[in-house]
């Protein structure tokens, strides 16, 4: 079973994608972590990202999808995988599809997780952190005791610069500009499946289950 996830930034995706692989067996391939695996490894593949990084260049098209080929081919993948993070773009889906095509294989479903824009704000504007300790709060659903500090070693809390709301609208806009367009492109595929992705994550994930099966 070969599943992609989509979805922006903060709608819970990574969530889920961890929860389907470790009920059906198959590894979670996120490309943050093959990236790191392969520059801390020193690979050739990890070389050629890092000059590109370094230079604090995106990573070409091709190089990633050369990346994300090389994990998929090992042998714990040969029963599937569930792909976080990849495809971002209409061209890197385009390449993918191409090399599956290549080795008699395809994608069997795009898992849209669908949050309206306020509510991905709402979420992680609401997050707080204590930068002494590493605590994590939420205002809204993990309220410290006392506001605005932190429970376990009563230090003052912060909103991260991640969290804060021009951070996540400008995230937000870099996902509808590019990502977004892969909605309609696995859509007409017919192998998108979207679920709700404001409800619990157990939810949310029996959604997921229902569809997979
Ligand atoms: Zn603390």
């Amino acid at each position: 079973m070969k599943i992609i996830m989509l979805g922006a930034p903060g709608a819970g995706k990574g969530t889920q994608a961890k929860m389907i692989a470790e009920k059906y067996k198959v590894p979670h391939v996120s490309t943050g972590d093959i990236f790191r695996a392969n520059i801390k490894n020193g690979t050739e593949l990890g070389k050629k990202a890092k000059e590109y990084m370094d230079k604090g260049q995106l990573v070409p098209d091709e190089l990633t999808v050369e990346i994300l080929l090389d994990r998929v081919a090992q042998e714990d993948c040969k029963n599937g995988y569930v792909l976080d993070g990849f495809p971002r773009t209409i061209p890197q889906a385009d390449v993918l599809d191409k090399e599956l095509t290549k080795l008699g294989d395809k994608v069997d479903f795009a898992i849209n997780v669908d949050v309206p824009d306020e509510n991905i704000v709402r979420r992680m504007s609401g997050r707080r952190a204590c930068l002494k300790c590493g605590a994590t709060y939420h205002i809204e659903h993990i309220p410290p005791k006392q506001e605005g500090i932190c429970d376990v070693c009563g230090s003052e809390l912060v909103q991260r610069d991640d969290d804060k709301p021009e951070t996540v609208q400008n995230r937000l806009s870099v996902y509808h500009e590019q990502t977004q367009p892969l909605i309609d492109y696995y859509n007409e595929k017919g192998i998108l499946k979207s679920v709700d992705g404001t409800k619990d994550m157990q939810d949310v994930f029996s959604e997921i289950t229902g569809i997979l099966g």
